[in-house]
C-alpha cells in the first residue's frame, strides 16, 4: 500500500484525530516562516536585529516602531487563503472525527477554513490588547492606525498584538488543552514543523496511540519515531488525501 493509501485508511478508522502543526502548514498559502521573513527583512532594512531579538518582548517595549515596522510588513498576511492541509481538517473536524488542532501559527488559516477548536500556543494577529486598559482590538483596527506604532483612542496605551513574543510565557490554558487533546488522540498528524521550538516536542511525546504521521518536507528530530513518515509538500498531499477521502 502506498503511504498516501494508509493515511486515508488511518483517518477513516479514527475518530479522535488531533493535528499538531507549524509554519511549513502555511508556507504553501504563501506565508514564509518569520526566520526567512526575518532575514528578508533585515536584507531589505539594513536591520541589525536578528528576529530573535525582533521578536522578544524586551525589544517591542523598547524600540516599538522597529518592532510595529517589521510585524507590519513581514507577520501580517491578512489576504493569505487556506490550502488543502487546512480545508480538510476543517471537513475532518464537521465530521466529528478530528478533535482539536494546535498550532503554532499566528495566521488564523485554520478558523478562516472553518475550524474551531484550534489551539494557537503562539497567539493570533486578529486578537490586540492595549496595554493600558486591555481593550481589544481587531487586526481591521490595527491595520488602520495611521501611525506605525497602534495606539489606543480611550488610554493612549500601546496596542499589543496577543501573539507569544521570545521572553513571553505561554498561555497555560492554551497548553493544558492541547496536552489532554493530545493524550486522547487515536491518530496524531504532525505537520509542517521541525519540532525543535520549545514547547513543540514536549507536548506530541503526550501521544499514548501507535499512529502518528510525520509530514515534513525536512528531517526532524521526531522522523525515527514516526510510523509514517511522508516528505511531501502537505498543502498538496492533504489535498491528494481529501480526493482518496472524498472522490
Ligand atoms: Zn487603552
Amino acid at each position: 500500500m502506498q503511504k498516501i493509501e494508509t493515511f486515508a485508511s488511518w483517518i477513516e478508522q479514527s475518530n479522535n484525530i488531533v493535528f499538531f502543526g507549524g509554519a511549513g502548514t502555511s508556507t504553501e498559502s504563501g506565508i514564509p516562516d518569520f526566520r526567512s521573513a526575518a532575514g528578508l527583512y533585515q536584507t531589505e532594512q539594513h536591520s541589525p536585529y536578528p528576529p530573535e531579538v525582533m521578536l522578544s518582548h524586551s525589544f517591542f517595549v523598547k524600540m516599538p516602531d522597529i518592532f510595529f515596522d517589521f510585524y507590519r510588513s513581514k507577520m501580517l498576511h491578512p489576504d493569505a487563503k487556506p490550502n488543502g492541509c487546512h480545508t480538510l481538517l476543517a471537513r475532518l473536524e464537521k465530521e466529528g472525527k478530528l478533535k482539536a488542532i494546535v498550532t503554532q501559527n499566528i495566521d488564523g488559516l485554520h478558523q478562516k477554513a472553518g475550524s474551531h477548536e484550534v489551539l494557537e500556543l503562539h497567539g493570533s494577529i486578529y486578537r490586540n490588547y492595549c496595554m493600558g486598559c486591555d481593550h481589544f482590538y481587531d487586526l481591521e483596527q490595527v491595520m488602520a492606525s495611521k501611525h506605525m506604532v497602534p495606539r489606543c483612542p480611550r488610554c493612549r496605551g500601546v496596542i499589543k498584538p496577543d501573539v507569544v513574543l521570545y521572553e513571553e510565557p505561554l498561555d497555560q490554558q492554551v497548553l493544558f488543552r492541547s496536552m489532554e487533546a493530545i493524550s486522547h488522540a487515536d491518530l496524531l498528524i504532525i505537520g509542517g514543523t521541525s519540532l525543535t521550538v520549545h514547547p513543540a516536542a514536549e507536548l506530541v511525546s503526550y501521544f499514548e496511540g501507535n499512529r502518528t504521521v510525520l509530514l515534513n518536507m525536512d528531517p526532524t528530530p521526531y522522523d525515527n519515531k514516526a510510523d509514517l513518515l511522508i516528505t511531501e509538500r502537505i498543502g498538496e498531499f492533504m489535498m491528494k488525501t481529501s480526493e482518496i477521502l472524498y472522490g
